[in-house]
């Protein structure tokens, strides 16, 4: 979609602070981190969320995106969060498919996201 920010960040055209990229995602600091480890990971094709008709192919570069995220960041070994907020109840802002990392302190078992 020409008017999406984050169309514009996958295929370089803004740039960003790129932590992971492959064929099918890439992965990137979060402009507004809520925790010290913030990284959203967001597939190159858009999608518009979660329910999107999502390929696995594209599904299974997300999963393996977040694992490489952990690793580099080191929260693999702590423990982190992800998630992927859908709509407006889901407190969607960006109406591109993406999955947000959280991690480096610990969060709230109870609130989502960063709380
Ligand atoms: P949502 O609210 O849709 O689940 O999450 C959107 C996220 O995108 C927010 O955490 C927000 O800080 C982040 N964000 C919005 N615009 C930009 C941007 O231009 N660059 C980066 N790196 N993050 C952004
Ligand atoms: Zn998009």
């Amino acid at each position: 979609m020409s008017d999406c920010i984050f169309c514009k960040i996958a295929n370089h055209e803004i740039p960003s602070d790129y932590v992971y990229e492959d064929d099918l995602v890439v992965a990137f600091k979060d402009l507004n981190p809520l925790s010290p480890v913030h990284v959203l990971v967001v597939p190159k094709k858009h999608y518009d969320n979660i329910t999107d008709n999502v390929p696995a192919e594209t599904l299974a570069a997300i999963a393996h995106a977040i694992e490489v995220v952990a690793q580099k960041t080191g929260i693999d070994k702590t423990g982190f969060r992800c998630i992927t907020n859908t709509g407006d109840d889901g407190g969607q802002s960006v109406h591109h498919l993406h999955v947000h990392v959280l991690g480096g302190r610990k969060l709230n078992p109870t609130a989502g996201e960063g709380e």
